[in-house]
């Protein structure tokens, strides 16, 4: 972090929100820094900041893309996200991953992701960020979308990065949530949990190409049957299902017309609606992380619990009674 923020406080934000509101590159991606960060100093800072630039926020659609490793999701994002930078379109994407303080590097470390989209002028990817706190991760990458969306970007991308937890998450940030599949042998509704079709806005079944097309145009054809067995979306929205290439860059435009048809389904109703339900759900989620943090931060509490498990380990004093101990000491 740039020492700069912390000599001269308001000055350094003042230019830097005002940096950021012109899409400056380089603010947005201090701007992420700074709301990252972990000193006490910086988080009053990117509070400060975060408020400053709220009423500039909001007006992008916010898309989540899932699918286990492999799937083509960064291949697609690529794609799609050129295609759009091609109609004058700014697009930012974010990766998130609860797990990244575990894996750190190892996912996104071994190979360049979205080559071209990243030397795109009307692109900025920022990597998945390094919280280490319960809730930090994605918290974070709300206030990142906030800060995107001040500088100026009209799609961001949230990816999931992390395998199988990331998914609740994403979806409960985003507007759309697009789940990328492949074309497996045998039960086609295998290796993805029923629960993360049914958060999907859209299905789609990704490498239809090669010998593959006939396969991929099957699973969908399972896929839109399993979707009908699924509870009516809220937005009386119909999920599509559909296959693309990502190599072949077929069945990328229809995605983007989707989301048009659905932002125009919704706009005025249940899209703000989900966005505000959003908020709150925010709110609550980091409430409960602050109690945490409040809780487990105090004087020899570590020391507390331990001694509460010797006891509990003795049958020396029932659990409830432990717990009760330890929030009145
Ligand atoms: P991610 O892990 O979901 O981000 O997947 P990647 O985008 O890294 O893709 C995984 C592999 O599948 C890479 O080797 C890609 O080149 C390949 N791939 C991605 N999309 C397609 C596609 O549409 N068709 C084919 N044949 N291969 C693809």
């Amino acid at each position: 972090m740039d020492s700069t923020f912390r000599q001269i406080p308001p000055v350094v934000l003042q230019a830097l929100k005002a940096d950021l509101l012109d899409g400056d590159r380089v603010a947005l991606g201090r701007a992420i820094t700074l709301i990252e960060s972990k000193r006490a100093d910086d988080r009053k800072q990117a509070g400060l900041l975060i408020d400053a630039i709220l009423p500039k926020t909001g007006s992008s659609i916010r898309i989540g893309i899932t699918g286990v490793p492999g799937a083509g999701k960064s291949s697609f994002i690529e794609v799609f996200g050129t295609m759009l930078t091609a109609s004058g379109k700014r697009v930012a994407v974010l990766s998130i991953d609860p797990a990244s303080s575990k894996s750190k590097g190892s996912i996104l470390g071994d190979k360049t992701r979205m080559e071209t989209l990243s030397k795109n002028e009307l692109a900025y990817i920022r990597p998945s960020s390094s919280g280490t706190i319960p809730g930090g991760v994605a918290s974070h990458t709300r206030e990142a979308i906030l800060l995107c969306e001040a500088a100026g970007y009209d799609v961001i991308i949230v990816e999931t990065v992390g395998v199988g937890q990331s998914e609740t998450v994403v979806k409960e940030m985003v507007d759309y949530f697009l789940l990328l599949m492949l074309a497996g042998g045998g039960d086609e509704l295998q290796g993805i949990k029923r629960g993360i079709m049914e958060m999907a806005d859209h299905i789609l079944i990704n490498k239809a190409d090669g010998a593959n097309p006939e396969a991929a145009k099957r699973a969908a054809k399972a896929y839109r049957n399993a979707v009908h067995l699924f509870p009516a979306h809220e937005a009386g929205w119909t999920v599509p299902v559909a296959t693309c290439s990502a190599l072949e860059k077929t069945g990328i435009k229809s995605v983007w017309s989707e989301i048009e048809a659905f932002r125009q389904l919704t706009a005025g109703g249940w899209f703000e609606q989900n966005r505000r339900l959003q908020r709150i759900q925010w709110f609550h989620a980091l409430v409960r992380s602050a109690l945490e943090l409040n809780f487990f931060g105090k004087a020899n509490i570590q020391e507390a619990i331990s001694e509460k498990e010797a006891l509990i380990s003795a049958r020396k004093i029932s659990v409830r009674k432990a717990v009760q101990e330890l929030f009145e000491s």
